[in-house]
């Protein structure tokens, strides 16, 4: 065996049984490197003035090429330590490796070093993955729980799951689809040898993935005798589809019970994502649980029904507001998973261009007195930018008041209240209630009446600030609507500061992400000429397991801020059309439209020409890209 240090003077790395270059050695053995090469590999290495892994320096004076590397590795099925081959590959240090080594001695080693170095946060599990998917070249899966050969899978008793990070898919040409947490693992591959035979394909996935799809495999197998009164693995079942909402940052979990199925599908990034199909028998059992966690009627099966609750999962706990909708197939369940974390923003944060930030701090948010509407449709992040409002002028010389639907985020420092119609709590009562309170700022959860929207002019007009959300395509929108609901013009062009309309669109995924010129065709559908955008860097996902090909990943906000003028106000005075308002807004304001915001977005690379012409209002031609860079960004 070749023992070459990869940090020479630090010492060997003892107490495992592969190699300490194991991709090398590995090499050596397949013939696919000469001795003479590594050892003159070894000499230039030494001369280097920062230690570069032994490796790197074989591929730098091309004596192995990546391909063959992956190649090598892929085919032959060998055990390698991971942990040596991290340190060869230069993504932990020796020492980081050593810890974990004595680590795994300590506990008798029962557990393994992977599992070790990922507890302890020396490596991060999408480092490891990208370490054994792209430079070892096993492809990354994402096992799910519908593709899942169950013939395959039950050739292994349960217990076998709980031994080994393994999960068979399913069978291809060249052999069963295995993923694994660690393909390299020798007592991973021996065991699934003697069960699937020598002819597999190792694959990588992150453990909860394996872990999930095993549970909703072997739930999966309860459900055939089932067993809706089988309590345990119905409430596993549940709490399975809950966690995996959850892990995937899923904003609402819809339930369907369909004609031959019940299909759960979770919307993320606020596209519907498909996410398994169950038999159809299994819906009551799993209706009646999450009734009994909504505390609702479990008996009444004929009517509509809403309710909350809160689930406790390792990790944190999360509230969602379900609602039971009954169909011709039974009632379908949509859960809103409310108090998500990370979603509390500063208004910094929320992707605002910087001028139209800076625009809308000093000119509306800092103003002492006056209404500023968030307006867009439902899911267009309104609420998280009025949080992220609240979160930014919180401080103990501000009082601030709120009356929501309900309260989504508590935060602290300010007063929250759930408007309840179930207890009379309604938002007639409270918003009479509210002025009492001496506030300086009033959250109007939403204007959607006249009452409403006269209690906001009204509080406004007495020196508070008010801020509230409305349901409205664009900035302009928000003026008509509130002219269409007889509040007096002079009453709205004295008392709206600002309107700030927007979007959420898809991000680009960052793994899949590549570049993309649009043709001709693409630049005539949003507006633009060749001549319109030089500089522009527009890009396409090219789908990955990580975005569960989809090349989306995340969202950014596009925004069209209003900033109420002397011009604006006086077109409103005089009732002037949309068409009139809007141009004088663009015109005096230096309003950036939804659609020219989110085209200067989809040229800096962050979304697609796609999402934007899905989700964007084309009133008019957007302005050649330069102008608009120069508005937004100055
Ligand atoms: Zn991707």
């Amino acid at each position: 065996m070749h023992t070459i240090n990869p940090f020479p003077g630090e010492g060997p790395v003892s107490g495992n049984e592969c190699g300490l270059n194991p991709i090398v050695d590995f090499l050596l053995q397949e013939k696919l490197l000469a001795p003479k090469q590594v050892e003159y590999a070894t000499r230039v290495r030494t001369k280097l003035e920062t230690p570069r892994p032994l490796l790197e320096v074989l591929k730098e004076l091309k004596l192995i090429a990546d391909d063959q590397i992956k190649k090598a590795v892929k085919d032959s099925r060998i055990s390698m330590c991971i942990g040596n081959i991290l340190v060869e590959l230069g993504y932990i240090k020796p020492d980081d490796l050593q810890r974990a080594l004595d680590i795994q001695a300590a506990d008798n080693n029962s557990r393994k070093i992977g599992e070790i170095l990922l507890e302890h946060r020396l490596i991060d599990e999408q480092v490891l993955i990208e370490v054994l998917s792209l430079q070892m070249g096993f492809p990354e899966v994402e096992p799910e729980f519908t593709e899942i050969d169950q013939a395959l899978f039950a050739k292994a008793p349960a217990k076998w799951y709980e031994s080994h990070d393994v999960i068979p898919i399913q069978k291809q040409a060249d052999g069963v689809l295995i993923a694994f947490v660690d393909p390299l693992d020798g007592k991973d591959l021996e065991a699934v040898k003697q069960i699937f035979g020598d002819k597999f394909v190792p694959a990588i996935a992150r453990r909860n993935a394996i872990k999930r799809a095993v549970g909703m495999c072997q739930s999966g197998d309860l459900k055939k005798d089932l067993a809706a009164s089988d309590e345990n693995s119905i409430i596993r079942l549940a709490d399975e589809i809950l966690l995996a909402a959850v892990e995937r940052d899923t904003s609402d979990i819809h339930l369907e019970p369909l004609k031959n199925n019940m299909r759960v599908r979770f919307r993320q990034d606020g596209v519907l994502i498909h996410f398994q199909d169950f038999p159809a028998e299994i819906m009551p059992a799993l209706t009646n649980r999450i009734k009994v966690l909504c505390e609702v009627d479990i008996t009444e099966k004929r009517r509509h029904q809403g309710g909350r609750f809160c689930f406790d999962y390792p990790g944190g706990q999360i509230d969602l507001r379900v609602s039971f909708y009954v169909t011709v197939h039974g009632e379908k369940i949509v859960m809103r998973l409310l108090n998500r974390k990370g979603v509390l923003l500063d208004i910094d944060d929320i992707s605002l261009s910087r001028r139209i930030r800076e625009r809308f701090k000093e000119d509306a948010l800092y103003v002492p007195s006056g209404v500023i509407i968030i307006t867009g449709p439902t899911g267009s992040g309104k609420t998280t930018t009025v949080y992220g409002c609240i979160n930014h002028i919180n401080n103990p010389q501000t009082s601030i008041i709120t009356a929501e639907e309900p309260v989504e985020y508590v935060i602290d420092g300010i007063a929250q209240c759930s408007i309840n119609p179930k207890i009379n709590l309604t938002f007639e009562e409270t918003l009479r209630h509210i002025v009492r309170q001496d506030p300086d700022v009033i959250v109007i959860g939403e204007i959607r009446d006249k009452f409403s929207a006269e209690v906001a002019v009204q509080a406004a007009l007495t020196g508070h600030k008010v801020l509230t959300t409305f349901h409205t395509e664009d900035s302009i929108g928000g003026i008509v609507r509130l002219l269409n609901m007889d509040i007096e013009a002079f009453l709205i062009s004295s008392t709206v500061v600002s309107i700030l309309a927007q979007r959420l669109l898809r991000k680009i995924c960052p793994h899949c992400v590549k570049d993309y010129k649009p043709t001709p065709a693409d630049l005539q559908r949003i507006g633009f000429s060749p001549n319109d955008i030089p500089g522009a860097q527009f890009r396409k996902g090219q789908g990955c397991a990580r975005c569960q090909y989809t090349g989306y990943r995340g969202r950014v906000g596009v925004f069209e801020l209003l900033v109420l003028d002397e011009q604006v106000r006086d077109a409103i005075i005089e009732q002037k059309t949309s068409q009139d308002i809007r141009r004088i807004s663009i015109e005096s304001t230096g309003l950036v439209t939804l659609l020219e915001d989110g085209l200067v977005k989809a040229a800096a690379g962050l979304t697609t020409i796609d999402e934007v012409l899905r989700s964007l209002p084309r009133l008019q031609k957007p302005r050649p890209l330069p102008e608009l860079q120069r508005l937004l960004e100055g």
